[in-house]
């Protein structure tokens, strides 16, 4: 492996410092689950590693009708957290499923989206929950929503220097649900054949106010499908307008065959996924 710098920062200053010095020989460190594998790999060279688990701006997790989670919480100390498991389940069934119970204790949300693999397990449900990213370097700060981050496999919107200081979730709008999930072929420590996330925002009449689906493992970044919503918004939660939403998720996603699954195999159960997860974020929806 070619040999870095290791920096503990514990200021979002050296931190920007160390990124501003190395451009992109330089990255950030939260768990490693994901950066240590691929630098033991050699799939790029470092010359510096900057662990931001110290930075206090990035530990944050405050729950105040909306949340706010620090870049660097790790997964477990988010779905631990009951105030969290109340007003999010639709993001707790990803955090916990992502790797074992090792991985979870050091790995990051932000850590899965920088990352920005099309199977990433916390992408999408953030897409569906309409969540902001919120960026910072020497320069200034910019937030982009977490649907506009990603950019390709393996590549993002950061630029040179820059990084995800936190990542915000908007208070879950009253009759809102959301619902995470993901075939794989055994029960855990697998990668996605095909996530799906969905949210349903019902009106005080139990139409569809809103509706969000966001696909994984079937395209180059995670797939966000605006004409679900333009289907949906207006009508009644019924299954049949479920299943017409999977028809649009079937056809709409440009999967691979690779080993883990052909395009035929992606493209049924995008239509599967697409259906169930809005089925129970519907129910979500309703039991308030
Ligand atoms: C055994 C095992 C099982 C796994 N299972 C799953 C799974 O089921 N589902 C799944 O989706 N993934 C899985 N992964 C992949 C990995 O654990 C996740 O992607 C994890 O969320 C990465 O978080 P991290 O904090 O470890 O990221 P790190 O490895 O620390 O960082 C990942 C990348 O993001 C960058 N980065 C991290 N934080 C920031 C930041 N704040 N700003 C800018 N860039 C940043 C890093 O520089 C690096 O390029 C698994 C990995 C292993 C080893």
């Amino acid at each position: 492996m070619h040999p870095f710098d290791f920096v503990a920062a514990t200021s979002v200053a050296d931190v920007n410092s160390v990124l501003a010095q190395h451009g992109n020989r330089a990255r950030p460190l939260v768990g490693g689950t994901d950066l240590l594998v691929q630098l033991r790999g050699g799939r790029f060279e470092l010359d510096a590693v900057v662990d931001i688990k110290s930075v206090p701006e990035a530990n944050v997790l405050e729950l105040n009708g909306s949340l706010k989670m620090g870049s660097a919480v790790p997964l477990a100390e988010f779905y631990e957290n009951q105030g969290v498991r109340n007003a999010y389940p639709g993001l707790i069934d990803c955090a916990e499923l992502v790797g074992g119970i090792q991985i979870q204790s050091r790995a990051s949300m932000a850590g899965n989206l920088c990352n920005a693999t099309p199977s990433g397990d916390t992408i999408c449900p953030m897409i569906v929950h309409s969540a902001q990213v919120h960026i910072t370097s020497a320069k200034g700060d910019r937030t982009v929503a977490v649907e506009d981050f990603c950019t390709g496999p393996g590549r993002t919107v950061l630029e040179d220097g820059e990084w995800v200081l936190d990542i915000t979730f908007p208070a879950p709008a009253s009759g809102f649900g959301a619902a995470y999930e993901r075939f794989i072929p055994r029960n855990e420590m697998d990668i996605a054949v095909v996530g799906v996330a969905s949210s349903v925002t019902l009106d005080g009449s139990g139409k569809i106010a809103d509706a969000r689906v966001a696909l994984a493992a079937v395209g180059p970044t995670p797939v966000f499908i605006r004409d679900i919503t333009a289907l949906l918004v207006g009508k009644e939660p019924t299954e049949e307008n479920f299943v017409a939403a999977g028809k649009i998720a079937h056809d709409a996603v440009s999967p691979i065959t690779d080993m883990r699954g052909t395009i035929e195999q992606r493209r049924h159960l995008s239509g599967v996924l697409t259906r169930r997860t809005l089925t129970k974020a519907a129910e979500r929806a309703k039991a308030g």
